[in-house]
């Protein structure tokens, strides 16, 4: 399995011509680099130019979030045909961000985790919990409750393309990181999880990413050390440099 570095643009950058410029930028960047499947998530409005700049390189398309419903009168919403169309290989579904601002419930989740890979979308669900969550000894129960309800009736192909990004809320865009023990207690229970809901092979194939203020000083010790199969990149993927650096820190 390759490892899986996902860079979450989130709402930046605020041009189409900025996301062309990042893009052509982590291209040279990352030029050669062959045993590490990247992802880049822009914004709507900038995937088809991220798609045509990423032309000839083996990085790969994502988007942020997709809707359960293929077209029709569901204002502001994107469908995972119109994703497959522009280009998109992945989508990041059921982000914190998305969950807490927007109210994305789990059940939702488990829709869109349903719709994506029907539409051959490969799905990268995020689960995590707060910092409240975790004081009070409940990222368990957190993890545990986000990751079956959001999986609920999901089997077959669809697990094949999962991918999982444990992201504690807390070490999200904070500059603060997740204790390597915190890390692989989670990765644990997601696995003992998946083995459960499914078996222990399937839950082998499956991703496991850390998320939560990866830097390129960082990512070898989430990756190498601690045994995360990838990362979810967010402000740092911003930065070409720094993106192309957390990347490079996969191949020591
Ligand atoms: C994220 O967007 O999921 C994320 C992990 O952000 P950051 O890397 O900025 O913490």
């Amino acid at each position: 399995m390759k490892p899986l570095i996902v860079a979450n643009w989130k709402m930046n950058p605020l041009t189409i011509e900025v996301a062309q410029r990042l893009t052509k930028t982590v291209k040279i960047g990352l030029r050669g680099i062959k045993d590490i499947e990247v992802i880049l998530c822009p914004p709507f409005t900038s995937l088809s130019i991220v798609k045509k700049e990423l032309k000839g390189s083996g990085i790969k398309l994502g988007a942020q979030n997709l809707f359960w419903k293929e077209l029709g009168a569901y204002t502001g919403e994107i469908s995972a045909r119109m994703l497959k169309d522009v280009g998109c290989d992945y989508v990041i579904i059921g982000h914190s961000e998305r969950r807490h601002l927007l109210g994305e419930t789990n059940g939702m989740v488990n829709l869109k985790l349903k719709t994506a890979s029907k539409a051959g979308l490969k799905p990268i669900l995020c689960i995590g919990e707060t910092i409240e969550e975790r004081q009070e000894d409940k990222a368990q129960e957190v993890i545990t409750y986000e990751l079956i309800s959001g999986l609920k009736d999901i089997s077959g192909l669809a697990l094949s393309l999962l991918s999982i990004a444990y992201e504690p809320i807390w070490a999200i865009g904070s500059g603060r990181t997740a204790d390597p023990d915190e890390i692989m207690t989670a990765q644990l229970l997601i696995k003992k999880i998946l083995t459960g809901l499914y078996s222990s092979i399937t839950a082998q194939k499956i991703r496991i990413l850390y998320g939560g203020s990866v830097m390129g000083t960082n990512a070898y010790e989430f990756t190498k050390v601690v045994g995360m199969d990838g990362l979810l990149v967010g402000g740092a993927s911003l930065n070409a440099t720094e993106f192309v650096n957390i990347v490079k820190a996969l191949t020591k």
